[in-house]
């Protein structure tokens, strides 16, 4: 994942939802996923980034599985229901059952 996207308006939505909903595994990473809402992503040390990008990464989809755009972090808590899609292949792939 391009690191710009932890930069992008709706993460911080997606970060809060992970915390809230309690999938980031401790304390340590709860806390610096609480930085990064506050002062963001590029304000965190080189420890605390690769410990940040491997809490997230068990939740983050990069790419749609189906037709390869990159998946807005609004959506990507559906894309973990669903296995990896866009709301648009979501939508295709819930027709063909
Ligand atoms: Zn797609």
């Amino acid at each position: 994942m391009n690191s710009s996207r932890y930069s992008e308006e709706d993460f911080n939505a997606f970060l809060r939802e992970l915390i809230d909903t309690n999938r980031l595994s401790d304390s340590k990473e709860e806390g610096i996923a609480k930085l990064v809402i506050d002062k963001g992503f590029e304000s965190l040390s080189d420890k605390q980034k690769y410990v940040f990008k491997e809490a997230i990464s068990h939740y983050v989809y990069d790419e749609c599985k189906r037709c390869g755009i990159e998946i807005p972090w609004c959506e990507m808590s559906a894309a973990e229901d669903n296995g990896g899609l866009c709301s648009w292949c979501q939508q295709l792939s819930s027709h063909d059952d």
